[in-house]
């Protein structure tokens, strides 16, 4: 890395001097989240260390951030290990010793407005038909046949939700997981996603499980140590608290500006940033991105999924790892609970009693517009529906709008129903073999979880690397993304006569 210094004027509610940086490197990824240190290790791997790194937070780990909250540490962000066996994060995991719970999603019970129900057949019926899903998948894969929404595919394999129970039990099965509502997934690619994670073929016999992190040192740990293997104390190549504002690219190069006006010119660029980012236009892009690439990256969704935290004076719920709200109007209102106390989440010297729920989706973007005290009032008033009125108030209320926040955008990426696997090879595809885009987004197998943002970061970083050597593997990208036959649609005989 060649730094320059360059003093320039900035001109701000009034006029004062900033010293404005000029770098050269060869290598500039963006973004310090796990897909851009999984790209900093390989590319250093590789033999190439003339890099920087450029992240807006104060530290690294991206969506790996926890807070402290009553007398312990919980996370806003990914908190499950999901998938285990020899999924890196699970191997990460086990190399920190990072303290983790084993959830158990069938530790369940359920509660509808005449208090706790029975519902486990019908729980257990879903989870059947979600085999079936998976299985008549497959058989549409072999036989080339189109994508169904997850709706559908549901309703073929013999799912319908007839009732708000059912749909209580649908939210937790589906939106719960996906953060999105079956309407709107993709069935194929939800069960490929599975498939890859908890499937036996990739990650081993030992794969499928999800294990909650319940370290005080926070989940991000993991990931801030490995970083520590390119970047060292005060490592000049890492700019901490850099707001990336607009990417100049061409054939030759690229050139990243900053909010605070610095400069960073580099041979290639690997931009991290979340789907949710690239869709809102918080980095303006010099010439404007084409229309090949806008295709693949509005098609793709950016989930919200809020995890709402509350601490209270006593425990008043079940002792059951979660359970289920099936809100009489409302589908996957404040749907899904989650307790802390349960044996093994909370330390052992926690006199805190931890209650959380779960928003997504639509749910997600409305309380993000409420303040804390409103959102509080609307939980209570479901607690006291399933618990009766003599429940104390929480002590302690939070939750973070990954919605609205400018570096995220929202929580995960979804494949939505009408994505193809085109528009997800032009999402990820380079500009001009200049600009990569990794991230969790950018995994056809892994979107959503953080072995997606790590293997994604990897390959780009790999990628990278060989361009570096003058030697960049060709870039793929469809042009043109033609319909599946339209022979006999009504599309065709309309359009084509006009
Ligand atoms: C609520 C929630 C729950 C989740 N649960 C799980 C889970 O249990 N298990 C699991 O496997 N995954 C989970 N995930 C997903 C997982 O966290 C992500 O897949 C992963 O962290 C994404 O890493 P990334 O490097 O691709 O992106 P990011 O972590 O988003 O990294 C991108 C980085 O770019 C930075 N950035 C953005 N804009 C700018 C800018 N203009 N200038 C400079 N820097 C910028 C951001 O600050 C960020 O650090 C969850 C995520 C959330 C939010």
């Amino acid at each position: 890395m060649r730094k320059s210094i360059v003093f320039s004027t900035l001109l701000a509610f009034g006029c004062y001097l900033t010293d404005a940086k000029t770098y050269n490197t060869k290598v500039v990824i963006l973004g310090g989240g796990v897909s851009g240190i999984s790209a900093a290790l390989n590319l250093t791997a590789n033999g190439i260390d003339d890099i920087i790194m450029v992240e807006a937070r104060d530290a690294l780990g991206g969506r790996a951030q926890d807070v402290p909250f009553a007398d312990v540490n919980l996370e806003l962000g990914c908190n499950w290990v999901q998938g285990l066996g020899s999924n890196p994060i699970n191997q990460l995991a086990l190399k920190y010793k990072l303290r983790t719970a084993v959830t158990d999603g069938d530790d369940v019970v359920f509660y509808d407005e005449n208090g706790k129900i029975n519902a486990t057949e019908r729980y257990n019926e879903l989870n059947n038909y979600y085999e079936i899903m998976s299985e008549d998948a497959v058989k549409r894969v072999k036989k080339d046949q189109v994508d169904l929404s997850g709706k559908v595919g549901l309703d073929i394999a013999g799912w319908y939700a007839k009732d708000a129970i059912d749909e209580a039990i649908e939210y937790y099965v589906w939106d719960w997981e996906m953060g999105e509502s079956p309407e709107l997934s993709s069935t194929l690619f939800t069960v490929v996603n599975d498939q890859w994670t908890y499937g036996n073929k990739v990650f081993g016999p030992d794969s499928d499980g999800d294990n909650f992190v319940v370290d005080p040192r926070g989940f991000k740990y993991i990931f801030q140590q490995e970083a520590k293997q390119v970047f060292k104390a005060n490592d000049k190549r890492l700019l901490l608290n850099t707001t990336v504002t607009k990417i100049d690219y061409n054939d030759k190069g690229v050139t990243v500006h900053t909010k605070n006006g610095d400069t960073i010119h580099a041979e290639f660029a690997i931009t991290t940033f979340s789907i949710g980012v690239l869709q809102h236009k918080d980095i303006e892009w010099s010439p404007k991105l084409p229309a090949w690439k806008l295709e693949g990256i509005y098609g793709f969704h950016m989930a919200t999924y809020t995890k709402i935290f509350m601490n209270f004076p006593t425990q008043f719920w079940d002792d059951n790892q979660f359970t289920v709200w099936a809100d009489p109007d409302t589908r996957g209102y404040y749907n899904s609970w989650q307790n802390l106390n349960a044996k093994g989440f909370l330390p052992d010297n926690s006199t805190s009693n931890i209650f959380f729920v779960t928003a997504t989706q639509d749910l997600s973007y409305r309380v993000e517009s409420m303040t804390d005290e409103e959102v509080k009032d609307e939980i209570m008033a479901v607690l006291r529906r399933m618990y009766g009125n003599d429940i104390p108030e929480p002590t302690d209320f939070m939750f973070p709008r990954w919605h609205s926040n400018p570096l995220f955008r929202g929580s995960y990426s979804n494949w939505p129903i009408g994505e193809m696997d085109e528009h997800h090879v032009n999402m990820k595809a380079s500009l001009k073999n200049r600009v990569f885009f990794a991230g969790e987004a950018m995994s056809a197998e892994y979107y959503g979880f953080l072995q997606g943002a790590w293997f994604s970061g990897a390959q780009t970083g790999l990628q990278v690397a060989q361009c570096v050597k003058g030697k960049c593997p060709k870039s793929e990208y469809y042009p043109e993304i033609t319909n599946a036959k339209l022979h006999a649609s009504v599309v065709r005989n309309t359009l084509l006569k006009k």
